[in-house]
């Protein structure tokens, strides 16, 4: 497996910006969690960072908790076909 190269190190980004929603939004899935570190290359310093960020940003309402893309039919909770 090849390893890939940290953006942020790439790009020599010491600190994580929680307002850099399109830097962020590379980081989460469709489904809006936080993608892990083999997905996304990110070392472990700044994946760290990353989940920081991530939560600080869903707390400005920069980041949704929940993404709205998904199975459009809604299932009722605990409702299973
Ligand atoms: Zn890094």
């Amino acid at each position: 497996m090849r390893r890939k190269s940290c953006f942020f190190c790439k790009d020599k980004v010491r600190e994580v910006d929680y307002k850099d929603v399109n830097q962020l939004r590379r980081y989460i899935s469709e489904r809006g969690k936080i993608r892990a570190p083999r997905m996304t290359g990110a070392c472990r310093r700044h994946q760290r960072q990353v989940a920081v960020a991530i939560k600080r940003a869903r707390e400005m309402a920069l980041l949704p908790y929940v993404a709205e893309a998904g199975p459009p039919s809604r299932s009722r909770s605990g409702d299973r076909s």
